[in-house]
């Protein structure tokens, strides 16, 4: 697959800085793994500080510029990217599922809601509007302009390569930002090809760079240059914190999609079907590795025996294997430690009374593979409600009445995606006015589109992505007040 992609023309293995590739300045290399074979897929740069400093010059450079274009502009630039991204579909998603894991078809489908974002912000970028604001005194007008933030460092993980790359860089150049990204090492080549097919598009060079290596190094870079106004990160919440403390040293404007704890509460009025279908797909997308991905199932007590049952035959059905086989429905783990974690929550809930329905152990088809897993009588109390378990892993929790069920979802310092299924109109309403969350999928287990708010509450982060909102995060408001007319 390497070599079919290498002639496809938009494969890169170097660091993008001011429009030219580049090595790291002291030549060290870093490897990227294929996570279902384990074999060695490219060689990439191994950047720091140094290399940091000059994206961050270049980007500076092309801010005064791009920011300059027209909407309408800037807005052609980024159809032309989007129209790129699609014609490149399959090749895309071939290097997704190479070096993420996540079965082809899976892949090909995030190239699509990836692409869905450049699209909707090249739209959204000729709607920039100000305020004209009543004066309260006659000889004045006042006025509200919206101007780009200026240079914005990009921070993201490895979960989808493609689209949380795009939904932050999407709407910054449509606001007319310029970016230093910083993908994850673990997945750097679907960036590497986004930005060539960027510099394809013809958006100029330095409007986008990309740096890899260091993480903490390229990370402290960004946080310390005066000349980066914004920093937008989706990550583990630990990071989050860290990057958020730093940003305060140059009183920058932070971004967070950090760690979700998602509820998804079954009612005893669910429709069987529906519940079973949406709590499939939020729970083992991406092989349970999205942040939207139910965390809890939370199953009221009159339907628990029978949801289970029923949930855990659906799951025995799934497919395990590569991501490139033919009708794999689930592929490996992001790496071994991610597989590590995954059991130790299973062990530990089992040490503590859960029982095990379905699965429970590593798989016998490799190191990064986990067997899709069913757990019973678990607590939210055990470690495996408290954290993020980002694996194939499905605890169902018992509840009796809204109250509770309520209770035991609110229970938690993440606050991102929650989902309820049930046919009782009211109750639907009551349930997601009580849930602390940024989103509520209602009898619905898909719910991300590019053209809706996706954002967390509490220590799931700050800011929005997606929609007419998510151009507010690359924007300053200026008040200017004309008097004595
Ligand atoms: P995940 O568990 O999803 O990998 P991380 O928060 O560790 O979450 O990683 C998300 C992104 O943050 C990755 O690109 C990673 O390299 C980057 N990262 C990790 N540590 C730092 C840091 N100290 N400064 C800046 N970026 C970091």
């Amino acid at each position: 697959v390497a070599a079919r992609l290498n002639s496809s023309g938009f494969l890169r293995t170097l660091g993008l800085i001011g429009g030219k590739w580049i090595e790291a300045y002291d030549g060290k290399t870093m490897t990227v793994h294929n996570p279902a074979t384990g074999d060695v897929v490219a060689n990439i740069p191994c950047m720091g500080g140094r290399e940091t400093n000059d994206a961050i010059g270049s980007a500076y450079n092309a801010f005064r510029t791009w920011s300059k274009l027209t909407a309408a502009e800037r807005s052609k630039c980024l159809r032309k990217w989007y129209d790129l991204i699609i014609s490149h579909k399959e090749e895309l998603g071939q290097l997704i599922t190479l070096e993420q894991g996540k079965p082809l078809k899976e892949a090909i489908g995030e190239v699509s809601y990836g692409a869905s974002f450049i699209e909707f912000f090249a739209e959204e970028a000729k709607r920039i509007y100000g305020d004209i604001i009543p004066s309260p005194l006659a000889d004045r007008r006042l006025f509200v302009l919206k101007q780009p933030v200026g240079v914005v460092g990009v921070i993201t993980p490895w979960n989808f390569p493609l689209a949380m790359i795009t939904r932050k860089v999407g709407p910054a150049l449509a606001c007319g930002c310029t970016v230093v990204i910083k993908p994850s090492e673990l997945t750097p080549l679907t960036a590497l090809a986004a930005a060539e097919l960027s510099i394809q598009a013809g958006i100029p060079p330095g409007a986008v760079n990309v740096v890899m290596g260091n993480a903490s190094e390229i990370g402290d870079a960004l946080l310390a240059s005066p000349q980066v106004r914004k920093i937008t990160f989706t990550g583990s919440t630990a990071v989050g914190k860290k990057l958020m403390a730093g940003a305060a040293g140059t009183v920058k404007k932070v971004s967070l999609e950090l760690g979700g704890n998602a509820p998804c509460i079954i009612f005893d009025d669910a429709d069987l079907e529906v519940a079973l279908k949406g709590t499939l797909a939020t729970k083992f997308r991406n092989s349970g590795q999205t942040c939207v991905c139910a965390n809890r199932v939370i199953v009221q007590e009159g339907i628990y025996e029978k949801f289970a049952n029923a949930f855990s035959h659906a799951v025995q059905n799934l497919k395990v294997g590569d991501g490139f086989g033919e009708g794999v429905a689930q592929g490996p783990l992001i790496n071994d430690a991610a597989v590590h974690k995954v059991d130790s929550f299973v062990q530990d809930a089992i040490s503590k009374g859960a029982k095990v329905l379905l699965g429970g152990k590593r798989h016998s088809l490799g190191t990064t593979f986990y067997e899709p897993t069913v757990l019973t009588d678990v607590k939210n109390e055990m470690l495996i409600s408290r954290e993020e378990v980002f694996g194939p892993v499905a605890p169902l929790l018992r509840f009796k009445t809204e109250e509770e069920a309520i209770h035991i979802a609110n229970d938690t310092n993440a606050g991102l995606a929650a989902y309820i299924f049930t046919t009782n109109v009211q109750r639907s309403w009551r349930v997601s006015e009580a849930l602390d969350y940024g989103i509520v999928g209602v009898n619905e287990g898909l719910i991300s589109t590019e053209v809706a708010p996706f954002g967390g509450f509490k220590q799931s982060g700050l800011g929005r992505e997606g929609s007419k909102y998510g151009m507010d995060e690359y924007l300053e408001l200026k008040y200017v007040c004309l008097g004595n007319i």
